[in-house]
């Protein structure tokens, strides 16, 4: 057994990273100003998108969306359950209705037929989710959108350094990164919200800062007037350049983390080939550029006779950490509750949200590490 404790995921944070964030500390100007105006830019330039605005957080960005959107009572939202409980919680808040798509059971992404299964007269919103670094098949789903002028805005959490069809997710359309210390790279806490339409990025720059439609380094630093005006009621979501020049430096090295989690992803695959209980994912169909946010396999609890939860906790008996992405959001006390759900109503979400579970992956992992994970897996699955 493993001496220490494996993580699921840890932070790949250098000393020229530290000294980064140590000298916008030194600077004198620690908020929002020329790091986060060149985060921005090198965002574009690595992406190819229009347009990118730094934000406190991904989960802030899909906030001010729906905000720009208009998005409230009467008006219904489609979204996977199977995702992070903050784009349903956002949903909730503003007054609006979660319409759950199911999802496909072995890339865990909503597809077009599932999507415009979930159409109604009310859909106002259609926000997929791009899974574990693949990409959601989003040409269906655009097309459905398209012929009814929804707008469709893409939760790109675990999809830095993704492609699909040969572009990168989030240079077409509009799209929400994260850079939450899990995710590929980090800025502590922070997200990322591109666009290729200019009014909506406008909209977005004015909301996450009062509504003032200037940030404060606009203010003192560019020599423009102190006096701001609101010119809507804004919230208060800008990224620090603390934030934002550890995002630059984890920019550089994007590829070189992705490289490095996709060779680990094809070990795992590898090595649990021949172990029957365990079920990975599969890639959506080509061509696509995985960024292999995650491992996620899917435990055949049947014939393992022991539950995902069981599976979790022996495997942290035995020094390795696990994560569980996600389990399905309608399936939690407040949306049984409050929506009347039954169970079977999305067979594939539930099927998954039973069984997944995601094994340690960062850039930082050694093969062996790998194998010390292969090995403790087959030791509590032969007990
Ligand atoms: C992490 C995550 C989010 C939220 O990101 P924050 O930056 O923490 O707000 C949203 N959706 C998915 C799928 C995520 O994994």
């Amino acid at each position: 057994m493993r001496s220490n404790f494996l993580p699921f995921s840890r932070p790949s944070i250098s000393d020229e990273d530290i000294s980064a964030v140590a000298g916008v500390l030194r600077s004198g100007w620690i908020t929002t100003g020329p790091k986060v105006a060149d985060f921005e830019q090198r965002f574009c330039d690595y992406i190819g998108c229009q347009g990118a605005v730094a934000l406190s957080s991904a989960t802030a960005g899909m906030h001010l969306v729906l905000k720009a959107l208009g998005i409230g009572p009467g008006d219904e939202v489609i979204t996977p359950s199977m995702t992070w409980v903050s784009t349903v919680n956002l949903i909730v808040l503003a007054g609006a209705r979660p319409v759950f798509a199911d999802i496909d059971r072995d890339t865990l992404m909503v597809s077009g037929d599932s999507v415009e299964n979930c159409l109604s007269a009310r859909t106002r919103l259609i926000v997929p989710v791009h899974f574990a670094g693949a990409p959601v098949d989003m040409g269906p789903i655009r097309r459905i959108a398209g012929k009814k002028d929804i707008p469709v805005i893409e939760d790109a959490a675990h999809a830095l350094g993704t492609e699909y069809n040969g572009e990168h997710v989030g240079r077409r359309g509009t799209a929400v990164f994260s850079f939450h210390p899990i995710k590929n790279i980090t800025t502590g806490e922070g997200g990322m919200f591109c666009s290729d339409d200019q009014d909506v990025l406008e909209r977005i720059r004015r909301l996450k800062f009062h509504g003032l439609g200037v940030d404060a380094y606009d203010r003192q630093a560019q020599g423009r007037s102190p006096q701001a005006e609101v010119l809507e009621p804004g919230y208060k979501y800008n990224m620090t350049d603390i934030s934002a020049v550890l995002g630059l430096r984890q920019l550089e090295r994007i590829d070189e983390f992705n490289r490095k989690r996709t060779e680990l992803a094809m070990r795992y695959r590898e090595q649990l080939i021949d172990v029957d209980e365990i079920l990975p994912l599969s890639d959506p169909p080509s061509p696509i550029k995985h960024a292999w946010h995650l491992f996620i396999v899917r435990l055949d609890i049947d014939r393992a006779g022991i539950s995902r939860d069981d599976f979790m906790e022996e495997l942290k008996h035995k020094n390795i950490g696990t994560g569980l992405h996600f389990r399905a959001v309608h399936l939690q006390k407040y949306y049984i509750e409050s929506m009347g759900i039954r169970r079977n109503m999305l067979p594939n979400t539930e099927w998954n949200s039973d069984r997944i579970c995601s094994l340690p992956l960062f850039p930082e992992m050694n093969d062996s590490d790998v194998d010390d994970v292969v090995d403790a897996i087959k030791e509590v699955l032969k007990r």
